[in-house]
């Protein structure tokens, strides 16, 4: 009898999985005898339905330290340079990775779908932003913040420290000292209670 995979079963090194007329196999998890796909190792069935891709995924693949496109990355400005800005995350998809972290790059054209001048008028330096990963280098990223999920979810003063309040779309004022600012908001931006510092 055939047996039908889903997501999370359980397979053993050597299992058989199903034909390569059905999935299309991970190299690095399956092997391929005759047409039929074989476990390598034994772990979690991961299913791609929509690209019939299969793979097995060990817990210490859940816990892995790397980043795919489309991740979702929460990270402090570091520096503003003239066409980009440079940050660290440790956060990818909501999971915090205390030993690492990762560098990343927005650049101007990413950060919104309309136009920025400068980039002091969507990011300073220390702001808490939300990114997409949307190309991977050897160990750097490139990040968007375009859509309003993405961009800053905190930002304090850069005249005395105190955290800005919103008081506009993309406007931010201080409620100590008066100084107001533009930035890049992510629509929730203040209403944060994931964990931001490290
Ligand atoms: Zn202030």
């Amino acid at each position: 009898m055939k047996k039908i995979l889903k997501n999370n079963d359980i397979v053993l090194t050597g299992e058989y999985l199903g034909v390569v007329e059905e999935y299309l196999p991970d190299k690095n998890s399956t092997f391929i005898k005759d047409g039929a796909i074989y476990a390598t190792k034994t772990g979690l069935i991961n299913l791609d339905m929509d690209k019939r891709k299969i793979e097995i995924n060990t817990h210490q693949d859940e816990d892995r330290k790397t980043i795919k496109l489309g991740d979702i990355v929460i990270g402090s400005i570091l520096f503003i340079r003239k066409y980009s800005v440079g940050l660290n995350f440790y956060t990818i998809n909501k999971k915090v990775h205390f030993n690492s972290y990762f560098f990343g790059n927005v650049h101007v054209s990413q950060i919104s779908n309309k136009y920025i001048e400068q980039i002091s008028d969507a990011f300073r330096v220390t702001d808490i932003i939300r990114a997409k990963v949307v190309e991977e280098k050897e160990n750097e990223f490139d990040l968007s913040t375009s859509g309003k999920d993405l961009g800053v979810i905190h930002a304090d003063c850069t005249v005395c420290g105190t955290k800005f309040d919103k008081i506009a779309f993309g406007k931010l004022e201080c409620s100590t000292c008066g100084n107001m600012e533009n930035r890049k908001l992510a629509y929730d931006y203040g209403e944060i209670n994931e964990h931001l510092r490290y």
